[in-house]
Parts: structure tokens; C-alpha cells; sequence
């Protein structure tokens, strides 16, 4: 494995870190790295250092943002009312690409998972009951994956929420199980959004 040159070698290990890549993968994209212009290898490199050095968390909601506030929260026309609690930004653009919700979101960056020892303190959670307690949120959607984590955060969270003022819903039942809500159909997740009802607080 050591018998490439140092600094191939080293590019193998960081791409291999990638999620989803592997030894072969990174292998193989290392090598198509070496063979391309110049140009194009760099304009990855420099794409990679822009998102890092441009983007931050969003104050209010946690999305990726070039602002301190991202372009959702400073949207006059929102409705103020509503927050969509949702795991990643990627699961936010999905709800945005229905264009079928109107609301603010709330992103976790993460779920509670008993197994990888995350709990709700991990999350931004702590910000989302901030938000509602600061008022004028009639509507919590939870809108995490309905998987085990997406379940046991959208559970352990309507139990925060519980006597804050605001209606806590889930989205609709009914999708595959260990559906993920970045890989969803448009009209799947519009259909999810629209069918939601409460939240359930106890384990059944
Ligand atoms: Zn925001």
C-alpha cells in the first residue's frame, strides 16, 4: 500500500476519508487527479478552500450561510410562525426544492443516536427551545428521517417542547422505512409535509 510516491500517497488518505469513497475509490480519483489539467485539479482544491473559508452556520437556524444570516432567515416573506426542524441543510433544500413550505427551519446538524453515545446536547437543540420560548411560533414541524435515530430525536425533542406554546408535529407516516428525506421525491416529501399531524410524546 506504501508504494506510491509520499504525496500521492497522501492524497489517497484524504480523499479514502471521504464519506462513501473507500481504498479503491480514492485510488482511483487520485490517479484522475494526477491525469487532468492543472487548471481543473486546482479549481477542486480551490472550490473546497472558498465553502470553508465563505460559509458559517446560520445564527437563527444553523443552514449553511454566506451571511450571518442565511437567505431563509432573512427573507421577510417568510412565515415567522412555523419552524421545520430538519437533521442536515441537505434535508433543508429538499423541503425548499418542493417549494410547498413557506416556514423558517431548524437545522439539528445530526440526530440522536444511543449507539454513537449522541444525545440531544450534542445537537443545536438548545437553540431550537430558545427560539420557541422567545415566542410567536405557533408550529414545530419535526421533520427528521423516520429511521430509528430520525424517531428517537423527533421524540426526545417533542418532549422539550412540550408546554412551550406551540403545536408539535410530525410528518406523515406512511414512506419506506429508512427512507431518507434527501434522496425524496419532491411530491413524496410535499405529500409528507401535508399529511403531518402531532407529535406523539410517549413510546408506543
Ligand atoms: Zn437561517
Amino acid at each position: 500500500m506504501s508504494d506510491y510516491p509520499e504525496a500521492l500517497q497522501r492524497l489517497i488518505e484524504e480523499l479514502g476519508r471521504l464519506p462513501g469513497i473507500g481504498q479503491r475509490g480514492a485510488e482511483r480519483l487520485a490517479t484522475y487527479l494526477l491525469k487532468v489539467e492543472r487548471e481543473e485539479a486546482l479549481g477542486l482544491a480551490d472550490a473546497i478552500r472558498t465553502v470553508k473559508d465563505s460559509l458559517q452556520p446560520c445564527r437563527a437556524c444553523f443552514n449553511f450561510s454566506e451571511a450571518a444570516l442565511c437567505p431563509v432567515c432573512s427573507d421577510e416573506e417568510r412565515d415567522r410562525t412555523r419552524i421545520m426542524v430538519v437533521e442536515s441543510p441537505k434535508d433543508l433544500v429538499a423541503f425548499e426544492r418542493t417549494g410547498r413550505y413557506g416556514g423558517l427551519y431548524h437545522v439539528l446538524m445530526g440526530h440522536v443516536s444511543p449507539h454513537e453515545g449522541s444525545a440531544l446536547r450534542h445537537l443545536t437543540a438548545e437553540r431550537l427551545i430558545e427560539r420557541v420560548r422567545a415566542g410567536g411560533v405557533v408550529e414545530v414541524i419535526l421533520a427528521t428521517n423516520p429511521d430509528a435515530e430520525g424517531d428517537g430525536t423527533a421524540l426526545a425533542l417533542a418532549r422539550r417542547l412540550e408546554g412551550l406554546g406551540a403545536s408539535v408535529t410530525r410528518l406523515a407516516r406512511g414512506l419506506p422505512s429508512g427512507f431518507s428525506i434527501e434522496f425524496a421525491g419532491t411530491e413524496v416529501l410535499a405529500d409528507a409535509l401535508e399529511g403531518r399531524r402531532s407529535a406523539p410524546q410517549e413510546e408506543s
